[in-house]
């Protein structure tokens, strides 16, 4: 009975290891060993790298022996592209497809594998093949790297840094704080759209206090560690505090902690009430920080959000033009170049700052190509498109697409102006209102939030008569504060909350809105003019304008 079993499987086994070889021979990239940034310095130390590969989102290793992968983000591109050339492939469809097949195929014989494991006898015993690579497989050791990224590599985004200060700060004299028993955030958020640099700016962090950097994708957590995903979120931590004072980064935290209603998976519950567990269960004086990455703030679970959490959030948004200008001057100062650089920062609305990395390196490889020997306007001119809409798309805004940020926005920077909520700067690419830290907020100054949140999509409904996705988050947002108004603050028109009184208050809120919108019209087409012009309003700007109209 068991014998024929055995050959039955024995007989499975050849045809799927057959599948296996073939699938593995077109497929070899999905199948490439992940590796960490470390090991990815060994290879490089060693010099043992022949050929670099970028599909998004993993950067292909090929040694003499052996192709590895490494998450895009877990590796400076621009620090290696100088070493090696960095090839770009596209055509992720297939790679998914194709990843997809192999695993299926890889589950099947790790399957059979571990049937054979459990009847084998000593004369079966399997070759294993997992040894012959360069390095030791990563999934046994959870390793920091040492981030040699400093401030002075950051350009633009002050307020992040400044806001950062502090964190680092602790990181570095974590005594200090412990005897005076300052009690720090736990967790540092991160949202930003992507390539805005949040990665990069907590490598500084990292570098500048010099402590040991964690990095872990959510994602990777998920969809590698299938199953040990709570196993690994514990290693990690246990790791961190073994080195501290040190700094978890989770990138894409969404992918573990996204709000729990819809998609349920088990899988990425065990993950996430592990990392509760976990950041509930270190003290903040142990010296480690837990950094996170997310660019859907409203899609996370609220347990993450919660105090001794996720408390303190740091909000990049796209670069505005003097950040642009300012990202620019660092990514040009080492390059030959004739640019405006002016002009360049002003045309460049909504690339973020990765997107003007690539705009810059492509128009560097262009001038090699036609010979030139510094970087031209022309040059920039000529890759654009290309960068914009081309295989390495990139995000930006077309013009009209700028057209409708500038009402979207301007109808945002009158209400709030009119209505007294304080904001530091409204613009086409950031909106910074001011975060009112108070014990008590009255009901007027919430729904006068609420309306300002509104207060975009009413614009776009009067000028275009059409809305926009570009609304969303805002529209998220003032039904989150209208939640908390009524339900939370108890602040509903009888003492107990009716029925859908949520969903009237935001109806009434955004009519008010409307007919308000309607009557300053001239107000908020200045605005929408000087927007156009300046990318950002202030605060005393947009005060003077409706000064000077009423
Ligand atoms: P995110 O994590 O927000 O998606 P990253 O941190 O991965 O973005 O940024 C991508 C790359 O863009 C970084 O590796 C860095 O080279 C560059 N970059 C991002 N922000 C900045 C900045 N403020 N100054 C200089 N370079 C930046």
């Amino acid at each position: 009975m068991l014998d024929i079993r055995s050959k039955n499987t024995k007989i499975v086994a050849i045809g799927v290891l057959l599948l296996l070889i073939i699938a593995a021979f077109l497929l070899l990239r999905q199948n490439a060993r992940l590796i960490s940034a470390q090991q990815l310095q060994v290879l490089q130390e060693k010099q043992l790298i022949k050929r670099l590969v970028l599909n998004e989102p993993y950067l292909y290793i090929q040694t003499a022996k052996t192709l590895y992968r490494i998450p895009v983000e877990a590796v400076e591109l621009r620090e290696l592209g100088r070493h090696y050339p960095i090839e770009v492939e596209e055509n992720r469809a297939l790679y998914w497809l194709a990843g997809i097949l192999s695993l299926t195929i890889l589950a099947g014989v790790a399957f059979l594998y571990w049937r054979l494991r459990a009847t084998r006898t000593p004369g079966m015993e399997l070759e294993r093949n997992g040894s012959r690579g360069e390095l030791p497989p990563v999934k046994e050791s959870i390793e920091p790297i040492r981030s040699r990224v400093k401030f002075s590599d950051v350009a633009g985004i002050e307020e992040v840094k400044e806001d950062l200060q502090e964190i680092i700060d602790f990181l570095r004299h974590p005594g200090r704080y412990r005897k005076l028993d300052i009690r720090l955030p736990k967790g540092v958020l991160l949202v930003g759209p992507p390539g805005v640099g949040k990665t990069y700016v907590a490598k500084a962090v990292a570098g500048e206090a010099k402590v040991p950097f964690f990095y872990q994708s959510g994602a990777n957590i998920v969809e590698i560690y299938v199953g040990m995903g709570a196993k690994r979120v514990h290693e990690l931590f246990q790791r961190a505090k073994q080195m501290a004072p040190s700094i978890i980064f989770i990138d894409e935290i969404d992918a573990v902690g996204k709000s729990r209603g819809a998609l349920r998976s088990d899988e990425r519950e065990a993950t996430l009430n592990q990392l509760l567990t976990e950041m509930d269960g270190f003290e903040s004086s142990s010296g480690v920080i837990v950094m996170a990455a997310t660019n859907r703030i409203e899609m996370l679970d609220s347990a993450l959000l919660r105090p001794g959490r996720f408390d303190r959030r740091v909000h990049i948004s796209l670069p505005d033009r003097e950040d642009r200008l300012e990202i620019l001057k660092l990514y040009l100062r080492r390059k030959p170049h004739k640019v405006d650089l002016d002009s360049l920062a002003y045309t460049t609305v909504g690339f973020s700052a990765a997107a003007l990395s690539t705009l810059v390196n492509e128009a560097a490889l262009h001038a090699l190509r036609h010979g030139h020997s510094e970087i031209t306007d022309e040059d920039l001119e000529a890759v654009r498109e290309q960068v914009i809409s081309g295989k390495r798309r990139i995000l930006s805004f077309s013009e009209e697409e700028r057209r409708i940020q500038a009402v979207y926005q301007s109808g945002k920077a009158l209400m709030a102006t009119w209505l007294d909520v304080s904001y530091e700067k409204i613009g086409i690419v950031t909106t910074r209102l001011r975060e009112v830290e108070r014990e008590i907020d009255s009901r007027s100054e919430l729904l006068g939030r609420i309306k300002v949140h509104l207060a975009g999509s009413v614009a776009t409904r009067l000028v275009f008569e059409e809305q926009f996705s570009n609304a969303a988050e805002d529209l998220a947002t003032a039904r989150r504060l209208a939640e908390r108004t009524i339900l939370e603050y108890g602040m509903s028109e009888g003492v107990v909350p009716k029925g859908d009184e949520v969903d009237r208050l935001l109806i009434e809120l955004y009519e008010e809105a409307s007919t308000m919108m309607k009557k300053l019209e001239r107000a908020r087409q200045e605005i929408e003019e000087y927007l156009l012009k300046q990318e950002n309003i202030r605060e005393e700007e947009a005060r003077s304008i409706l000064r000077d109209l009423f």
